[in-house]
């Protein structure tokens, strides 16, 4: 079936073929009739697999009927993301998408001054794409209106629901109108977390693509043995022999990611980063350079390993190994998107093999393995340009960067 022959408002049609999609994927083929008839969704598909155009096409035409129909104004549709990066992203696929109708959609998060935000709400909006805290901000004020949301969207909805998230999501449940449709979607769900999702819903429809592997097909996965302490070597090798190569490498905390830049700067590779610590504007500059492909290394912690889209990352690297399976998908997930083909690599150090075997039990597979010969091993720690071998300076230099930074933060924010 092609997207022409769908029941869709026209002025969508036309931005699909802009974008350039041919036919719907499984998922957008799967979702979008049962979505568009007002069910409630719960849809599991593989990373890059189109799940955001599988809800935005279907909702952006019912509230342009809506719209038709004379409906009042306020906000209709909620979408919820876990990280700023992700919120903006899906602001602008809805914006794409919706360029030809007379919807209006707005992202609000935190990190930046809100007033604007509220001026924006006060105009109208008819979609707003939100991560938790500041909405609940803006709610509590009184300067956002939740009554009339028709639809609520919680991507990465797994995330969205687990520990950190889930009292915002109840107290978020308690604004919004019972009559209302919620659709979940995202490429790795739990049993716990389905049946919490169930209950927050009546008569769920349950999609789900490829539930065998997790990992999508186009992405060729594996493991090497490398020694903590080894691992940059590891890592200036890999990039160095995949010169011009956009790359992601995630490690485990944000420490490490501005340690690991700092042995790449030494080693003559530019790179940068982004986490958590990190300003607002500073994060969307990092992001929007490494999507024009003028930065070709980004050193992440996990913020970035849900959901983003980045046209042509030909490698994620795990520096150090994610602490679950599903992190695991997700950041592997970052490559291979749409049709592209991708390739990932975790290095696994002596003290992370009982965390890589979790990591397979969960996946329900193993993990292909990459065999370095003791030569090759030896080889790789002899072609690094880094002579100084002064590891512990260099963690003290990222620690003290990282101090400094904080300092900047809290003053900003003053
Ligand atoms: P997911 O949320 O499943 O991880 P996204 O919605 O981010 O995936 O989409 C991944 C990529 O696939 C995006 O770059 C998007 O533009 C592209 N895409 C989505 N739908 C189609 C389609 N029908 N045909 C071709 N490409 C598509
Ligand atoms: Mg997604």
């Amino acid at each position: 079936m092609k997207f022409e022959e769908y029941r869709i408002a026209e002025g969508i049609k036309t931005s699909i073929s802009k974008l350039g999609f041919k036919k719907p994927t499984d998922i957008q083929y799967k979702a979008i009739p049962p979505i568009l008839k007002g069910e409630d969704v719960l849809a599991i598909a593989q990373t890059g697999t189109g799940k955001t155009a599988a809800f935005a096409i279907p909702i952006l035409h019912i509230l342009q009927e809506h719209k038709i129909k004379g409906r009042p104004d306020g906000v209709k549709c909620l979408v919820m993301a876990p990280t700023h990066e992700l919120a903006l992203q899906l602001d602008s696929v809805f914006k794409t998408l919706g360029k030809h109708t007379r919807i209006t959609t707005f992202c609000i998060h935190g990190g930046v001054d809100q007033e604007p935000q509220i001026e924006q709400l006060n105009k109208g909006v008819d979609i707003l794409i939100a991560t938790p805290g500041r909405m609940f901000d803006l709610v509590s004020q009184g300067a956002l209106n939740l009554k009339r949301i028709e639809i609520l969207v919680l991507d990465e909805a797994d995330h969205m629901l687990d520990l950190g998230f889930i009292k915002d999501i109840n107290d978020l449940m308690r604004h919004l109108s019972k009559k209302r449709q919620t659709l979940f979607f995202s490429a790795t769900i739990n049993d716990k977390i389905k049946n919490l999702a169930y209950s927050l819903v009546t008569n769920a429809i349950r999609i789900q693509i490829s539930p065998e592997d997790p990992v999508a097909k186009n992405i060729e996965h594996a493991v090497a043995f490398v020694e903590m302490d080894d691992k940059r070597f590891f890592l200036e090798y890999l990039i160095k022999d995949n010169h011009e190569k956009k790359i992601l490498v995630f490690v485990r905390t944000k420490i490490r990611a501005e340690r690991v830049k700092k042995a790449m700067e030494r080693v003559d590779i530019v790179a940068d980063t982004i986490h958590s610590d990190k300003l607002q504007e500073e994060r969307e500059r990092t992001m929007r350079s490494f999507r024009k492909g003028e930065l070709k290394v980004l050193i992440a912690t996990d913020v970035s390993a849900r959901g983003i889209d980045i046209p042509n990352v030909e490698y994620v690297v795990n520096y150090d190994l994610p602490e679950s399976s599903e992190q695991y998908v997700h950041r592997v997930g970052r490559t291979g998107r749409a049709s592209q083909k991708g390739q990932a690599v975790s290095f696994c150090s002596s003290e992370e093999k009982e965390l890589l075997e979790d990591i397979e039990n969960n996946l329900g597979k193993a993990i292909q393995r990459i065999t370095i010969s003791k030569t090759d091993y030896q080889n790789t720690l002899d072609f690094t340009v880094d002579k100084s071998q002064d590891w512990k300076s260099l963690m003290e230099e990222a620690e003290l960067e990282e101090k400094n930074r904080k300092k900047k933060k809290r003053k900003s924010k003053r």
